[in-house]
């Protein structure tokens, strides 16, 4: 499940480092020909732009050469607009000769603040931080203007504009909470989904050794058998610890545990990529085999019951099991195919114990309670 997660974030996270480089890789020479363009009339571009291009740059070569993080290039990028961005706004409204001038920048500014920056940080940072980072951006906005606009107020010479600056402020504002509620919305429902996603791993694990529990075992044994058509290969290996009830009373029931933990842990290591192993209850396991024919499938619980031995600790005797094999008929149910493999295991009980024993077609029937 971890290990899914993981990958989900690498993929996200590889999407997201095309995606910038794409977008830098076009806006890079976007912007260095507005500043041959503009440079001339325009003294803060003239400057600010190929400080801009150079940072954009620095993250271009971190993002091919992968020493940069796509969360730093993120943030780097979003500071560089909003310095490059902020500080253009705050030459504006100190050089504008009048407030006609300086309207024609807030108006476009107004937008490209709302859709762009505060957007780029709810990207880029959690809901909390990117909320508190889109109102820094929109209160260093309405404060540069305030600078310009405030004496105008105050002398009575903004009239009617100023009612077009304070709606185009709540505007941003607005924008920004929305942006918010969105974020929010999204994030607990990626809550809900793990959430839901911890408790379905959770209702199928076994709580002591950690490997799939019978539920689990249930549920796939079903599904293949479901899919299985008559040449489909399809085996089960059920297993019982042997005289295991003696190694509790000797030893006491934490060291019986560490006992089935060690022995989920040898099944799992013989087992095959793609065989799904078990516990079926107490000290009885089951490793389900797909694409495994008879012969493979003694292989397989001959394999495991040479391993077993090795979970013996210090002080508890030589663990040993005994395995009952069992392979998919035409016709089988879960319910037959397991009754076969644990009719294998019984015939191994009684001759002896520590060994393999695999089903004929037929198999004899067994009380439904050994196996239910
Ligand atoms: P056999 O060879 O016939 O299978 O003998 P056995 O002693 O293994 O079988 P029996 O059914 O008599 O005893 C099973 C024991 O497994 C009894 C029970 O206390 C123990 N057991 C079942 N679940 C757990 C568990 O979760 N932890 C521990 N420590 N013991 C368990
Ligand atoms: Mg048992
Ligand atoms: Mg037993």
């Amino acid at each position: 499940m971890a290990h899914a997660g993981a990958e989900k974030v690498d993929r996200r996270d590889g999407l997201r480092r095309r995606i910038y480089l794409a977008c830098l890789l076009v806006g890079i020479p976007i912007l260095l020909s507005v500043w041959l363009t503009h440079r001339a009339d325009d003294p803060y571009l003239a400057v600010a732009y190929p400080l801009s291009a150079a940072s954009q740059v620095v993250v271009v070569v971190g993002l091919l050469r992968r020493t940069m993080g796509v969360r730093t290039a993120e943030r780097i990028v979003l500071a560089g607009i909003v310095v490059t961005y902020l500080g253009g706004l705050g030459f504006g409204v100190v050089t504008a000769p009048d407030l006609a001038a300086l309207d024609e920048q807030v108006t476009l500014s107004a937008l490209l603040t709302v859709n762009l920056m505060p957007m780029l940080a709810y990207v880029t940072f959690d809901t909390a931080r990117a909320l508190q980072v889109s109102l820094a951006i929109v209160g260093a906005y309405i404060a540069i203007i305030g600078i310009r606009l405030i004496p105008e107020a105050v002398s009575g010479r903004l009239g009617g504009d100023a009612t077009d600056y304070l709606s185009q402020m709540i505007f941003l504002l607005a924008g920004v909470g929305l942006l918010h509620v969105i974020a929010q919305v999204k994030s607990q429902a990626a809550e809900a989904r793990l959430t839901a996603e911890a408790m379905e791993a959770l209702a199928n694990t076994d709580a002591l050794t950690g490997i799939a529990n019978r539920r689990q075992l249930h549920h796939v044994l079903e599904e293949w058998v479901g899919a299985a058509s008559p040449d489909t290969n399809l085996a089960v290996v059920l297993l019982d610890l042997d005289h295991f009830k003696q190694i509790n009373d000797s030893h006491g029931h934490d060291i019986g545990d560490g006992v089935l933990r060690r022995v989920a842990r040898i099944l799992q290591d013989v087992a095959r990529p793609g065989d799904l192993v078990g516990r079926w209850g107490g000290e009885e396991f089951l490793v389900i085999a797909p694409a495994t024919t008879r012969d493979d499938a003694v292989g397989l619980a001959e394999a495991c019951r040479v391993a077993l031995p090795a979970a013996t600790a210090p002080t508890v005797g030589r663990i040993t099991a005994s395995f009952g094999v069992a392979v998919h008929h035409d016709g089988d149910t879960a319910w037959t195919l397991l009754r076969r493999a644990d009719d294998a295991l019984y015939t191994a009980k009684a001759s002896g114990r520590d060994r393999v024993e695999a089903s004929d077609a037929g198999g004899r029937e067994l009380t439904p309670s050994r196996v239910a």
